[in-house]
């Protein structure tokens, strides 16, 4: 049988003419020549296997359709990096979108610490060796009221250093109603048994008593553990014991108790009190002798698992080796130290930390960025259907799930034949990207979780996905 004919390799453009006429290409000439080389390699390695499979045709070869190819190659490589990404969906805490939005002073602060050096372990006073995080820490207590503070990265951390501490080997008293997953793969008995500890589920899902939690203790038990069901709600026919009956109990038993807040509501404040949200300090003055929670949740400040309770529970933690892989960098706590200090005044921290903000925005605000961003898109698409209506806004992040945030949405109605997914796709991945809430056949804007800076790139957004 004669052999098939071999392709012609030779019509490929060598690298070095490629990259000689990369150069004048707008979207190419700035990339590093490694970089570019690199994606140029890719783009022959698939026109040289298309050849040999005869699956393409002369004009592939030309310089102009590779070099085309590479840019296309090098956009979809750099469009995993983060950007920015404008947050119409009104869900406040987005865990996909990076939690909570970091309080001006608190970049200010980071950008500022992370261009040269700082005091991070040095004490400047006495040059000597200074503890990370101290200033941190002491602001924490100083505003809960807690003896002792540590802060780790994340509060799955803060939990796994605890258990691990406290409970290595021993058992952990949960009722079966509290033990939570949180999205991202985060589930109370896994992180417990990655610390070592032995969970020890008391009850029902819907009812514990505290008769259930006294007759599970023995001497094996290290510690009593009330988790936050941050995320759900169990109505009806419930019960748990709270926070002063549990205290109280393993205290009898000479036995801490463990609070698992999650959320972390920092101050006592008329916000919570509303929210039915219990707080940080609140926990600790029912007795609490532990208490952990996010950084990025509700306390609107950066990722960061924080730590808070008596001095005897607390300081031994710190010589864990597990606190050691657990330590938090300086930019979280630069971020962090300037969050904690919008705290100092309670009503600066509602106007200066976005989630705070966010949460306490009225319906006159919400309504008049509304009209602001109706306005706005319909300049820019005046046949466009829009019109301003109230929905409904979400803490998220696990945060808050049965407490109704009434806002104001704008909504649109995009012409017949414009499909509401692939237009939220668009939106998706233009750039600046928007995410949004498809429903009842329109697209939703909710101005909960949008700047007041942020109005007109949104219009322009939305108006160039209409276009294209
Ligand atoms: C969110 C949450 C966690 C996990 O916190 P991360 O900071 O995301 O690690 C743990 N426990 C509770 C109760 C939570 O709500």
């Amino acid at each position: 049988m004669p052999e098939p004919p071999k392709p012609d390799l030779s019509a490929i453009p060598s690298m070095t003419v490629l990259l000689g006429e990369s150069r004048s290409v707008p979207g190419l000439r700035d990339e590093p020549p490694a970089v570019l080389a690199d994606a140029l390699r890719t783009v022959l390695e698939r026109l040289r296997r298309r050849l040999l499979d005869g699956a393409t045709q002369p004009e592939d070869c030309r310089v102009q359709v590779l070099l085309e190819q590479a840019r296309q190659e090098l956009a979809a490589r750099r469009s995993g990096r983060l950007r920015r990404v404008i947050n119409a969906t009104g869900v406040i805490l987005h865990t996909g979108l990076g939690r909570s939005v970091l309080a001006a002073a608190a970049v200010e602060r980071l950008a500022s610490l992370g261009k040269g050096y700082c005091n991070l372990e040095l004490d400047l006073d006495t040059g000597r060796r200074g503890r990370r995080g101290q200033y941190a820490e002491g602001l924490l207590c100083r505003l809960t009221g807690a003896e002792s503070a540590l802060i780790v990265n994340n509060n799955a951390a803060a939990t796994m250093l605890a258990l691990n501490h406290l409970a290595q080997g021993r058992e952990v008293i949960v009722s079966r109603g509290q033990l939570i997953e949180i999205g991202g793969s985060y589930r109370l008995p896994e992180v417990m048994a990655a610390g070592g500890a032995i969970l020890r589920e008391v009850g029902t899902t819907n009812k514990t008593h505290l008769r259930d939690y006294e007759a599970a203790i023995h001497d094996r038990t290290a510690l009593l553990m009330h988790v936050h069901t941050s995320n759900f709600r169990i109505v009806g026919f419930s019960e748990s014991p709270g926070t002063v009956e549990l205290a109280e109990l393993a205290h009898r038993h000479r036995l801490p108790l463990f609070d698992d807040l999650g959320s972390g509501a920092l101050l006592d404040d008329e916000l919570w009190a509303a929210a039915n949200e219990p707080t940080v300090p609140a926990s600790l003055r029912q007795g609490a002798d532990l208490v952990a929670f996010s950084g990025d949740k509700l306390l609107g400040g950066p990722q960061a698992g924080i730590l808070l309770g008596r001095r005897e529970v607390i300081e031994p933690l710190r010589r864990n080796p597990m606190a050691r892989a657990l330590r938090i960098d300086k930019l979280t706590i630069a971020a962090l130290e300037a969050t904690l200090e919008l705290y100092e005044s309670p009503g600066r921290a509602r106007r200066e930390i976005p989630v705070l903000a966010a949460l306490s925005a009225t319906s006159a605000d919400l309504s008049t960025l509304a009209e602001r961003l109706r306005e706005s898109l319909a300049r820019r698409m005046p046949e466009a259907q829009l019109r301003v209506t109230p929905g409904e806004s979400f803490a998220g992040g696990g945060s808050l799930p049965a407490w109704p945030l009434p806002t104001v949405v704008v909504q649109w109605l995009p012409a017949a034949g414009l499909r509401l997914d692939a237009l939220a796709a668009r939106l998706r991945t233009g750039d600046p990207s928007v995410l949004v809430r498809v429903q009842d056949g329109g697209v939703i804007f909710d101005l909960r979780t949008v700047g007041e800076g942020e109005i007109e790139d949104l219009a322009e957004a939305v108006a160039e996905a209409a276009r294209t």
